[in-house]
C-alpha cells in the first residue's frame, strides 16, 4: 500500500522529497491551509518503502497507507 502525505500538515520542508529512492513525492501547486506549500505522494510510483515517514520530522505529516480523503494534490 503507498504512504500518503497529509496535506494540511505537511510543513514543505522537503526532506522526503531527497530521501525517496522512485522520485515520486512532488510539489503541489497550490498551499495548504497553513499557507504552506506542501507536498504529495504518486501512489502509483509509490514502492511502500517507508523512507519518508523516517526522514519527516513532522509528526503525522506522512501516513503508511493510501489515504486520498487526507492527501490532496
Ligand atoms: S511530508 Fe514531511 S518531509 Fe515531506 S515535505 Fe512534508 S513535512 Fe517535509
Ligand atoms: S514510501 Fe518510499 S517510495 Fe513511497 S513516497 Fe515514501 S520514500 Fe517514496
Amino acid at each position: 500500500m503507498p504512504h500518503s502525505i497529509n496535506s494540511e500538515v505537511c510543513e514543505g520542508i522537503s526532506e522526503c522529497v531527497k530521501a525517496c529512492p522512485v522520485d515520486c513525492i512532488k510539489q503541489a501547486s497550490g498551499t495548504n491551509k497553513k499557507g504552506t506549500t506542501y507536498y504529495f505522494i504518486d501512489f502509483s510510483t509509490c514502492i511502500d518503502c517507508g523512507v519518508c515517514l523516517s526522514v519527516c520530522p513532522i509528526k503525522n505529516a506522512v501516513v503508511s497507507e493510501e489515504r486520498p480523503d487526507l492527501q490532496q494534490i
